[in-house]
């Protein structure tokens, strides 16, 4: 199975300048044929594949004037090429947006195919040689693929992509059911007990900082140093908006996968979510990256990510005795269930119905191969419910 493992890279000098040239020259590719793609699309309602355009690009090449594009690994240009097939293919399988035009102010990113290993402490790229890297564990096998990307604060980073044969299937543990919410971040319910995780909000905590930094920015004149300066101060506080919330995640993940053979969560809508004016917590609360995280580190160690229908109604369904509860609303923390009278803490009857139906989902699913225990209750595990969080940005696994 495919894995990832994400390094800083510390190129020098020289490979710095050789990187901007290829980050330039993708860019440039990218552009390019965005660009004829969408005029021919117009012109004739037929789009260029990926063949057409690879080999226009090896006639582009011999051209005078775009002989620069030579100074660039070919592979990681024809990657420009497959990713603009991709992005079109998805704009129109509805999965994506538009592709847009790459700008040099925002990342960079560029993707080897082929020709790259590991030597001593650091990745081994075509044109560039040996680049210093922080290896934070050893690589063995055959390494398909190395992503190289630059941040607006000017670090380097390598995503490598390689085939590991260690698969563990024996995986043990509970089976939970997760509620997601605003007031506490995820509650729950193993079988046995229930517990609550409090939320993180690193937006609003670094919002002052972000707030001054940015009114700084618009006192700086244009053009100016010390406004480029300025630019990349504001791109600190946002990067470091962005690692508290993943590293919150990714330790949070793999607390419930440690403990896990199965984790069953509500599929949510989280674009639809996020056009809510609850947007600024939802998208700090980091609900569809938690289930990416959690969906592929419990496959990668042979166990189960469930995804319950989001118009399953989890919180209004009185856990005793199924009643449901319509006149709940999203202020009502507790209620007493007006059928059997039993009182509910809101998060924890949802937990405890999302596991149910989780149960049940994996119990009607014959399909599957192995069989999964958990206090004393044996399901089968099929693959017909668990999908891929399609609706949020999608982030290349990193190996935590
Ligand atoms: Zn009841």
């Amino acid at each position: 199975m495919f894995n990832v493992l994400k390094v800083r890279l510390y190129p020098n000098k020289e490979q710095q300048v050789a990187l901007a040239k290829n980050f330039g020259c993708c860019r440039f590719v990218w552009n390019y044929y965005l660009n004829k793609t969408t005029t021919q699309y117009q012109e004739t309602g037929k789009r260029l594949s990926y063949c057409d355009m690879a080999k226009n690009l090896t006639q582009l090449k011999k051209l005078d004037e775009y002989s620069w594009l030579q100074e660039a690994t070919a592979g990681t240009l024809q990657q420009s090429l497959r990713n603009l097939e991709t992005a079109f293919k998805n704009f129109f399988d509805h999965r994506a947006r538009f592709p847009k035009f790459k700008s040099k102010h925002n990342k960079q990113s560029i993707r080897y195919p082929e020709s790259c290993s590991i030597k001593g402490n650091g990745v081994k790229l075509p044109k560039l040689g040996i680049v210093k890297a922080k290896l934070t564990k050893t690589i063995s096998c055959q390494i398909k693929s190395v992503t190289v990307s630059k941040t607006s604060t000017d670090k380097y980073f390598a995503a490598i992509l390689f085939e590991t044969e260690e698969f563990n299937n024996a995986k043990t543990g509970k089976i939970s059911g997760i509620d997601l919410g605003l007031t506490s971040f995820v509650t729950v319910f193993d079988g046995e007990k229930y517990y609550k995780v409090d939320p993180i909000k690193p937006t609003r905590k670094y919002a002052k900082r972000l707030r001054r930094r940015q009114q700084s920015l618009s006192r700086k004149n244009l053009g100016s140093n010390n406004r480029k300066k300025q630019v990349k101060r504001v791109a600190r506080v946002h990067e470091k908006i962005t690692n508290t919330r993943l590293d919150f995640l990714h330790k949070l993940s793999r607390k419930f996968v440690d403990e896990n053979q199965v984790i069953v969560a509500e599929n949510l809508c989280i674009k639809g979510l996020a056009r809510t004016k609850l947007a600024k917590s939802i998208l700090d609360a980091g609900f569809g990256m938690l289930l990416n995280l959690l969906s592929y580190k419990l496959e990668r160690e042979g166990g189960k990510l469930v995804e319950v229908d989001r118009f399953f109604p989890s919180t209004k369904l009185c856990n005793c005795c199924k009643f449901k509860n319509d006149s709940l609303n999203l202020s009502v923390r507790e209620w007493v269930c007006p059928n059997c009278q039993n009182h509910h803490d809101r998060d924890e009857n949802a937990a405890k119905n999302i596991r149910e139906e989780g149960l049940r989902i994996l119990s009607t699913n014959t399909d599957g191969q192995s069989v999964f225990q958990a206090c004393g209750e044996g399901v089968r595990l099929g693959g017909a419910s668990v999908k891929k969080q399609s609706s949020v940005k999608q982030e290349s696994p990193v190996t935590a």
